[in-house]
């Protein structure tokens, strides 16, 4: 279904979605946000992304701080860096003569002409779960609506190990990525903040002073799961019924 401008959600709502539920809701739900080492090494990472200009490296045009959007999974963001290399010596005179809206128009004429590229910075180094590879794939969505193009794969550039991570962007991870951002949408409409569940990754959350897990999560969470329970038990009742009677008989 596609959304409209005033139903886009930020890209990086997704990679706070992955990281906890909670965190995603008070974020972009309530509007709160606190900010932690890590979110403003994050922060000047970004930044210093962004602040570079347009390059050419090669046969490589290096775009920087590129506006995305996507309608059909309703997303909006920018990209650190997008590269474009052309696959012939001709498309490399449009790349080291055209403007960037006209090198835009020459990838949507000939997408298989071109290679397109998301590079993303990230402050540490590669994290156990999946966050940073959806949100580079959901900004892989975005290019490939943008620039009716095929993007086969894009790298994530952590500071710790400065140097890049390939990302393949197969099906499944398209899947988990798309999945992720119906996932926020149901989130952000029902306007519900799931309960605190403390766990060891509410020590690196930047919202742990706001969201109190060890603390307000005891209740509020307790009473999330009785509730669940409770849904449960009424769901299996019927089923339970025509057992009862069998042995009884
Ligand atoms: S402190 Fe823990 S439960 Fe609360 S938002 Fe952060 S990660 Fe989620």
């Amino acid at each position: 279904m596609p959304y409209t401008e005033a139903e886009l959600i930020p890209l990086s709502a997704l990679q706070h979605l992955l990281f906890c539920p909670r965190q995603a809701a008070l974020i972009h739900v309530e509007q709160l946000w606190a900010e932690n080492r890590l979110t403003v090494e994050g922060m000047h990472l970004h930044r210093r992304a962004h602040e570079a200009t347009d390059e050419l490296r090669g046969d490589t045009r290096i775009v920087r701080g590129l506006a995305l959007r996507s309608l059909a999974h309703g997303l909006v963001g920018m990209a650190d860096i997008v590269e474009f290399t052309p696959n012939d010596e001709t498309r490399a005179t449009t790349l080291r003569t055209t403007p960037l809206r006209g090198l835009f128009q020459a990838v949507k004429a000939e997408p298989a002409a071109w290679q397109v590229t998301p590079v993303e910075y990230k402050r540490g180094k590669p994290k156990s779960d999946e966050s940073d590879r959806v949100q580079l794939c959901a900004q892989t969505l975005c290019l490939e609506e943008m620039l009716m193009v095929k993007i086969a794969e894009g790298s994530l550039f952590y500071g710790k190990r400065k140097r890049r991570t390939r990302v393949l962007f197969d099906a499944e991870l398209r899947a988990t990525t798309v999945a992720a951002a119906e996932r926020f949408h149901q989130l952000f409409s029902s306007g519900v903040t799931p309960p605190a569940v403390y766990s060891a990754k509410c020590d690196n959350c930047s919202l742990i002073s706001l969201c109190l897990p060890k603390i307000a999560g005891r209740g509020l969470a307790q009473q999330f799961l009785n509730r669940q329970f409770s849904l449960a038990l009424s769901m299996e009742a019927p089923r339970s019924d025509p057992d009862d009677h069998e042995e009884s008989a």
